[in-house]
């Protein structure tokens, strides 16, 4: 007898210790997420990194730079390359000149472009693999890339068809590419017939 009803003590004591447990965690988390609601933490926004000379160039462009750093960049840009997309960025060499910049920029956006609407890009990969080998002019054009000596892969993959489609949309006429795909390069690059003058 008296061991059970030791037994019976010993049981509410274990479950009055489960409950003050729970209401324990339960007052511990509630004050800390009360904390938290009423000062809010808020990460502020990373300031972006632009050249006024780019800012000018990619307004007269019509393109859209608010989440571009535009710099200009003599150590990334090398090896026979004149500008690159990386990261968040377009680098620019500075010994570009003047009458060519506008076109780079073009190029570099286009990469751009393909990693911040992938799906869109990418859907005329095929078509432009295939321009890159049948197009005399693009496949010459290429060749840097056919040839290792520029390394074709980047934030936005290793496909040549990623080149095929800055370089086509930036420096071939209309007449030499397929109307959807023209009508892809004048969505992105609006002032693009300006890259002909
Ligand atoms: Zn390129």
């Amino acid at each position: 007898m008296i061991k059970i009803k030791s037994l019976v003590m010993l049981t509410a004591v274990a479950l009055v210790g489960i409950v003050g447990s729970i209401v324990a965690v339960n007052i511990g988390r509630s004050a800390p997420v009360a904390v938290v609601a009423s000062k809010p933490v808020v990460a502020a926004p990373k300031a972006l990194d632009q050249d006024p000379e780019l800012v000018v160039a990619m307004q007269r462009l019509g393109l859209d730079y608010s989440k571009l750093n535009l710099r200009y960049n003599d150590t990334v840009v090398r090896d026979g390359t004149s500008g690159v997309f990386i990261g968040d960025a377009i680098l620019i060499s500075k010994s570009v000149p003047p009458n060519k910049l506008d076109r780079l920029i073009s190029h570099e956006y286009i990469h751009y472009i393909q990693s911040t609407n992938p799906d869109t890009a990418k859907a005329f990969y095929p078509y432009l693999e295939g321009l890159a080998t049948n197009d005399a002019w693009l496949h010459n054009r290429l060749k840097n890339y056919y040839n290792g000596s520029v390394n074709v892969c980047s934030d936005t993959g290793c496909d040549i068809a990623a080149e095929a489609q800055a370089y086509a949309c930036t420096e071939m006429p209309d007449y030499a590419l397929s109307p959807d795909f023209v009508m892809f390069c004048n969505k992105w690059l609006p002032q693009r017939y300006s890259l002909f003058n």
